[in-house]
């Protein structure tokens, strides 16, 4: 699960014109393409979202289905094997782990002898990433407020307490610190204002609390900070929970994870004898300490445990110039989604259609496209479809860990999850702006296409930790999630993000997101117009120093933040917190 992401905004062309920029490799003169279908596209997503596809669960028949006909279209292009063993797959093992959801959570004061019991996905979810059989807490409740520690924000949340086989509860996001000139606003040099960074995401507070030995970490769920409704929160973590397979099986984790709802946080609080809200404001604050809360969580899990094998299907069109051929740009779009699960209005298959079919088609339209290209590119460009994105990202992340091709002749990463279907827009938006040295790509395409490059519209949600770039990302691999934008031609301001919250509360990550009547491709072919193309790849840069492109920006003084060998990055905590 990465849980989330932003949803409906990405246009498969826009990725397609800055991976061009890059893989063509310095060549300048018009670029001969064929069209892109924005049918054949649809066709496709239709195939993908199909019941028969049964919501392309990793390690299901859905699985079978999606990385056959993936395989088999990348074949019908004539793209190389991506696997240098001669295969279109990277086996990703995994382990897949299931709770019996008999499971209750229960409060108990010992001392006064009162107790709550929170029901199994209505008032919590909890897992283990420990490969055992059976694991259990019954250990005293600490609020850890936001549970960050980062140096560099003079942050420690933490403040040494002996946590140890404790369980901890802790707030969702980055503590919104006030900018102190103007209280209205949130502090731009403190968790950089409104924006999300990765302390205030859920990975890093099971992370930093596995660090510091805590036997259990519960995360108070709240829908503005986390950036979606519980029920994502339920319907990700619920079922079978996969990771990738570790050495330690699993036991430098905590024994439990898991969610709360906000409500029962609240009664939790309340039967503390402690205010809630009080504590939040508190927790706001670099002089916080964590709280005793006097209470004990217990919790038992009976897990079912199965090791799988998932793949990332990858084809590659080898570059046409020799000396440029060993330098690589990525495509991703990640292939699975949640499979079956609970049953909405009669429902149960959930069909990810805009998330992420919709991303697969692009990601078949886009290498149809450089195989028709003329003259074609000279870098090697990877179609790589990965796994169990909704998992955790873990696709990606065995790809970035276990690369094909060495990570340093990468010379970016482009994502696609979640294609734009409902129009042209007169703006770029682009997840990871700011991040990367492709900065300087984008904004030469899309002042070609006459539109303003926008950062993230809502960087509070944190998108930029919730695809697959992140873990390209966190190897130093300049890599950017392209979006459509908010501002559609023809619509009046807002709508946009309108339509961006309704999918979220209607369709993101349950069984209605199926193709919807309304979807247009128009965006697609306007952008994919053979001027346009020409256009851009008339503008083709050649980069100062082939095979250093991601390193420009060291060059120019300015600093790489996606280069984590230089200890801290602007995204990713010191590397001593990472778990
Ligand atoms: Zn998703």
């Amino acid at each position: 699960m990465d849980h989330t992401k932003h949803l409906i905004s990405l246009a498969a062309a826009a990725p397609l014109v800055f991976g061009v920029l890059l893989a063509m490799g310095g060549a300048t003169g018009p670029v001969a393409w064929s069209g892109i279908s924005a049918e054949r596209m649809l066709a496709n997503i239709k195939i993908l979202s199909s019941d028969e596809y049964e919501g392309r669960a990793p390690a299901s028949k859905g699985e079978e289905l999606a990385t056959q006909f993936i395989e088999k279209q990348f074949k019908q292009l004539g793209l190389k094997p991506g696997n240098p063993d001669g295969a279109y797959f990277q086996n990703v093992p995994m382990v897949g782990i299931t709770a019996d959801p008999a499971a209750e959570l229960v409060f108990a004061d010992p001392a006064g002898g009162k107790q709550m019991t929170l029901k199994y996905a209505d008032d919590f979810v909890a897992w283990t990433k420990r490969e055992e059989p059976q694991v259990s807490v019954d250990a005293d409740m600490v609020f850890v407020g936001y549970g960050v520690v980062a140096p560099e924000y003079k942050w420690d949340d933490y403040k040494g307490a002996d946590v140890k086989g404790k369980v901890m509860v802790v707030l969702i996001n980055d503590p919104p610190v006030p900018d102190p000139n103007d209280p209205s606003k949130l502090d731009e040099k403190t968790f950089k204002g409104k924006a999300m960074t990765y302390y205030g995401r859920w990975t890093y507070k099971f992370e930093i609390a596995a660090k510091r030995g805590a036997a259990g970490c519960l995360i108070v769920h709240q829908t503005a900070p986390a950036g979606y409704p519980w029920g994502v929160v339920k319907n990700s973590n619920t079922g079978e929970q996969f990771s990738l397979v570790t050495a330690d099986k699993g036991m430098s984790r905590s024994a439990v994870e898991g969610w709360m709802t906000y409500d029962k946080a609240k009664e939790l609080f309340a039967m503390a004898g402690k205010d809630f809200d009080a504590l939040e404001k508190a927790a706001v604050s670099r002089d916080f300490r964590p709280v005793d809360l006097g209470l004990k969580a217990s919790l038992a899990l009976k897990n079912s445990i199965r090791t799988i094998e998932s793949k990332n299907v990858v084809a590659k069109l080898e570059g046409a110039d020799p000396m440029l051929r060993d330098e690589y740009v990525i495509y991703t779009a990640h292939w699975d989604h949640l499979g079956i699960g609970p049953e909405v209005n009669g429902d149960k298959i959930y069909h990810g259609a805009v998330d992420n079919a919709s991303g697969v088609a692009g990601l078949l339209e886009i290498a149809r496209a450089y195989t028709e290209i003329q003259p074609p590119p000279r870098r090697s460009i990877l179609f790589l479809s990965v796994t169990a994105e909704e998992k955790g990202l873990l696709g990606s992340q065995y790809y970035a860990e276990h690369p094909l091709y060495p990570l340093v002749k990468t010379l970016a990463e482009i994502n696609m999850d979640g294609l734009n279907m409902l129009g042209p827009t007169k703006d770029m938006e682009v997840i990871g702006l700011g991040q990367s040295t492709l900065d300087d790509v984008v904004k030469a395409v899309a002042a070609e296409q006459g539109r303003a490059v926008k950062p993230d519209a809502e960087p509070e949600k944190g998108y930029y930790y919730r695809s697959d770039h992140f873990n390209f990302a966190k190897q130093g691999v300049p890599a950017l999630d392209p979006s459509e934008g908010v501002d559609y031609v023809g619509k009046p301001p807002g709508w946009g993000l309108e339509m961006r919250e309704k999918f979220t509360a209607e369709d993101y990550h349950k069984p209605s997101d199926k193709v919807k009547p309304y979807w247009t491709c128009v965006a697609l072919s306007r952008i994919c117009s053979f001027s346009e193309r020409s256009a851009i790849a008339s503008q083709i840069r050649k980069p100062t120093q082939p095979g250093r492109l991601g390193r420009n920006s060291r060059r120019q003084g300015k600093r790489c933040p996606s280069q984590p060998r230089e200890g801290r990055t602007e995204y990713v905590p010191y590397r001593e917190n990472m778990a």
